[in-house]
């Protein structure tokens, strides 16, 4: 079947979740199915070796549903794994970098030793949003000296217009919403 099919039929929508008036898009059924788990990695691991043009020395997931994703997607291309945690997670010293939420704001950590100058990295996540998550882990990689060579999704939700804040040509996602 063909990929958009796939992520049609096994990303749940639910509801007023996290709060009322959130459609929030699930993927867990569609991790939970092997086929579906099978080729949504192997089409973000060719997305992600399309988008670099050339070699990835590591994939930074972030956290929760993008670690998993990461994780596979670095094995397939050869790359290194690369937490971006939430505040308070990481144990030795870290770059920090908050961003504002529609409401509050958050606070994305990575290690400072976890990339050096000149490595060559994809920013791997489940969805995006308003793409203030992505923009803030490019910042992250970019603190370091690393180069984004990738910025990449399972999905988008297209009229939130994240991909306005990432460099033009660098994001890829495999279906939008
Ligand atoms: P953004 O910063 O607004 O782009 O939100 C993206 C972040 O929030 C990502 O880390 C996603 O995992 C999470 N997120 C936002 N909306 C959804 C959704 O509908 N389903 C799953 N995750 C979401």
């Amino acid at each position: 079947p063909a990929l958009d099919d796939v992520l049609d039929r096994l990303v749940r929508d639910v509801e007023d979740w996290p709060e009322p008036g959130v459609l929030f898009r699930d993927v867990t059924p569609l991790l939970a199915d092997p086929p579906a788990l099978r080729v949504t990695v192997e089409r973000l691991t060719e997305l992600s070796s399309e988008l670099a043009d050339g070699p990835v020395d590591k994939v930074v997931g972030i956290e929760a549903r993008g670690f998993i994703l990461a994780v596979p997607v670095a094995l397939a291309l050869g790359a290194g794994f690369v937490p971006a945690r939430k505040a308070g997670k990481l144990p030795a010293t870290t770059h920090q970098v908050s961003y504002d939420l529609e409401y509050g704001s958050a606070t994305l950590e990575m290690h400072t030793d976890a990339l050096v100058p000149g490595e060559r990295v994809v920013v791997l996540d489940d969805v995006l949003a308003t793409g203030g998550t992505m923009a803030a882990v490019d910042e992250l990689v970019a603190a370091t000296g690393a180069e984004v060579v990738g910025n990449v999704t399972m999905l988008e939700i297209g009229p939130l217009g994240g991909r306005s804040r990432l460099p033009v040509g660098r994001f890829g996602t495999l279906r939008t919403y």
